[in-house]
């Protein structure tokens, strides 16, 4: 592509491919040259649905006609019926609405901390994960457990202590103190590079917090809104979180973020400790509703646990053998695949084949495709991304 100077006028915070999409359906994204790619990344975890859904483009229109916004200085009929819908499906209380993961994370985190002040507990603590990720505000980041993210933003939040993931022994270990008000992990890291952990891992974190009173705070907002073949990763092991932060799919690409909270957790924010102007309003409460609808309706949980085993089964036929192979992991619709190098040259190979991947923790091939994708798509994802990969693999 061009380049046309216009990305001057932005602020270069983004590494960008060369390529602008103008339109999209299904799972199906078309560039500025009319060309057709298959997108196996969903907008990073967003467009569980596919693109312009037509059920969605049409209550997004109505409300449109109708209602967008009128703060949070009212009753917001259309929040309220999300907060229900989203209490039936997680078992969680009740919900505050914002518009991204990192504020959905940021209330989580001052939740904790309220909790712990609360509590007679002068500097409170959140254990957090290595390896982890929660977002780019200055909490979220902080709690973040990738130096790299925190490279260039110090001082840091205080009151994060990271640990091992996966490591029941130091969880033990780090909620023994007294300080230690909450643990925030993700049931299975995303930036991290798919990184699922044993069998059991949160169960047994559920019953360390119980034993202890500390929060269990799960951060769905990559794993969650069916994207690993269940509402949330959680509900794979029969266990509940106290707080659970969602946002990506949750919208389908209308900005929307959730933090919920159950128990003694849904009572620590009051009026006034924390707020959004746009969180929940009208025009995004109605479109979620109607991504939850669909979700069910169309029995799609189901639909990415089995597309999920069989795109990673087809990955294990083709790419098992090779050298250069270390895993075929993931869980639904949340797959990984790491290679032994570092690979971000093959984002760029899979653009030129027109297909959408994308690359975590410098060597694993992450794919996040829709919810929606067709038999013959996954297998055509499958078929194109094996032979790029054995190709920059032998190269
Ligand atoms: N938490 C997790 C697990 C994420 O994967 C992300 C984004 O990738 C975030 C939080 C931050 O979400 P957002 O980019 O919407 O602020």
């Amino acid at each position: 592509m061009e380049n046309d100077g216009k990305d001057d006028y932005l602020i270069h915070n983004y590494q960008r491919a060369p390529v602008k999409f103008v339109r999209g359906y299904g799972s199906t994204l078309v560039d500025s040259n009319d060309k057709e790619y298959l997108d196996g990344l969903s907008g990073i975890a967003v467009c569980g649905l596919g693109h312009a859904h037509p059920e969605l483009a049409h209550v997004l229109s109505d409300q449109a006609e109708n209602l967008w916004h009128t703060s949070n200085l009212y009753r917001v009929d259309l929040q309220e019926s999300l907060a229900s819908s989203l209490s039936k499906i997680t078992n969680q209380k009740r919900v505050f609405f914002c518009n991204s993961g990192a504020e959905a994370n940021e209330a989580a985190i001052k939740l904790a901390k309220k909790y712990g002040n609360d509590k007679g507990i002068k500097d409170p603590v959140i254990v957090t994960m290595n390896g982890s990720f929660h977002g780019r505000t200055m909490a979220t980041l902080s709690a973040t457990g990738n130096s790299k993210v925190h490279s260039g933003f110090s001082p840091l939040l205080q009151g994060f202590q990271h640990i091992d993931y996966d490591s029941l022994e130091k969880a033990a270990k780090a909620i023994k103190s007294r300080q230690v008000v909450a643990v925030l992990v993700e049931p299975i890291q995303g930036e991290g590079g798919i990184v699922v952990p044993e069998k059991g891992y949160l169960s047994q974190l559920r019953k360390l917090c119980d034993q202890t009173d500390t929060l269990l705070m799960l951060d769905e907002v990559q794993t969650g809104i069916g994207r690993t073949g269940k509402w949330f990763a959680f509900q794979e092991e029969s266990i509940e979180p106290d707080v659970l932060t969602i946002a990506k799919g949750l919208g389908n690409g209308i900005p929307i973020g959730a933090c919920l909270a159950k128990g003694v957790a849904a009572n620590v924010l009051t009026p006034g400790t924390h707020g959004s102007t746009f969180g929940g309003n009208p025009l995004v409460a109605r479109v979620a509703l109607k991504v939850l609808e669909i979700i069910e309706r169309e029995g799609l949980l189901e639909r990415a646990k089995h597309l999920g085993e069989r795109i990673r089964h087809g990955f294990k036929e083709k790419l098992d053998s090779l050298d250069g192979v270390i895993d075929i992991r993931g869980r639904g619709l949340m797959i990984g695949i790491e290679l032994e190098k570092p690979c971000s040259e093959i984002v760029d190979l899979a653009l030129k084949e027109r297909l959408l991947v994308n690359v975590a923790s410098g060597n694993v091939v992450r794919l996040l495709p829709p919810l929606i994708l067709k038999d013959q798509e996954a297998t055509m994802l499958v078929e194109k991304l094996s032979v790029i990969i054995k190709e920059f693999l032998t190269k």
